[in-house]
């Protein structure tokens, strides 16, 4: 997005460097995080082509106090509510596209967070559309001077991917809802659990779930603005032993730290530990499939 993080608000702490008349937020008394960015130019050719991450969010000197006292985690958190706001519809639409360019009979190895390891194919995958029903956390994004994203303030539609014959549900996309988003194993930025887990999941970020529909594709048809990026991921996972990217957000290398044990690299070592208690289950004699 190339905005920098100027404030963020919750229900208790009011924006303060700037006068919102947005009533969905001003009124919402209940759980919500807000956050204000500005939009700021690449002061540099070069910054064009940097990559989006939490590590480039912030602006330094930090000046406002509710941005200078976040720590590494929450600012990464941040990072992925203020990005999630339709982000399961679009995952869902990636990784549609990603699995179309590979043979139906293609073998997908799954391991769910509570150690549970299944392979299946990846003609066995689903899309189990729901609507979460009363949302527990709203989130307003506003990247000054114009755009505004509010999330979780009605019934909001999602989208998780669900594979026919196992028990594993991947959800590309829940950390609308802060923490209670993540992964329960380590802090990874999606879920991959089982049923089971999903629902009680389900259960800490909106009152109740209907399902709505399970199809075997989000788009009927090929969606253009899909196709290059998911050729791309094609590609990376591909080439993932020479062009190597973070474990745990995705970002890109060169300069990534190495597992001691296995090929798996890092953006630096918070990445590393937030992401060793589910890679440890990975680690040191994973076989690629
Ligand atoms: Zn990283
Ligand atoms: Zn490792």
């Amino acid at each position: 997005m190339h905005a920098k993080l100027r404030e963020v608000a919750s229900a208790s702490s009011p924006f303060k460097t700037v006068a919102l008349q947005e009533p969905a937020w001003t009124n919402r008394t209940a759980l919500k995080d807000g956050f204000i960015f500005d939009k700021i130019p690449p002061q540099k050719a070069s910054d064009k082509n940097d990559p989006d991450l939490p590590s480039n969010m912030l602006v330094t000197p930090i000046r406002n106090p509710s941005v200078r006292n976040l720590t590494p985690k929450q600012i990464e958190t941040i990072y992925w509510q203020a990005r999630g706001h339709d982000g399961c519809f679009k995952c869902i639409v990636l990784l549609q596209h990603f699995f179309d360019l590979y043979p139906e009979d293609v073998q997908i190895r799954v391991r769910t967070s509570d150690g549970a390891e299944f392979t299946t194919l990846a003609s066995s995958r689903c899309i189990l559309e729901m609507t979460l029903l009363g949302p527990k956390l709203m989130t307003m994004l506003c990247i000054l001077p114009t755009q505004l994203y509010i999330t979780g303030d009605e019934d909001m539609p999602h989208a998780v991917m669900g594979f026919a014959d196992s028990p594993g549900i991947l959800d590309m996309a829940s950390l609308q809802f802060g923490d209670a988003g993540r992964g329960v194993v380590g802090r990874s930025t999606f879920v991959l659990e089982s049923r089971s887990d999903y629902v009680n999941r389900l259960n800490r970020i909106a009152n109740s779930t209907s399902f709505t529909k399970t199809s075997a594709r989000i788009r009927p048809c090929a969606d253009d603005l899909w196709l290059k990026p998911a050729a791309k991921a094609k590609a990376r996972w591909e080439n993932r032993h020479t062009a190597s990217w973070c474990g745990h957000c995705g970002g890109p290398g060169p300069e990534l730290k190495k597992c001691s044990k296995c090929q798996d690299t890092y953006c630096d070592e918070v990445h590393q530990r937030a992401a060793w208690p589910f890679h440890k289950k990975f680690c040191a004699g994973m076989k690629d499939v």
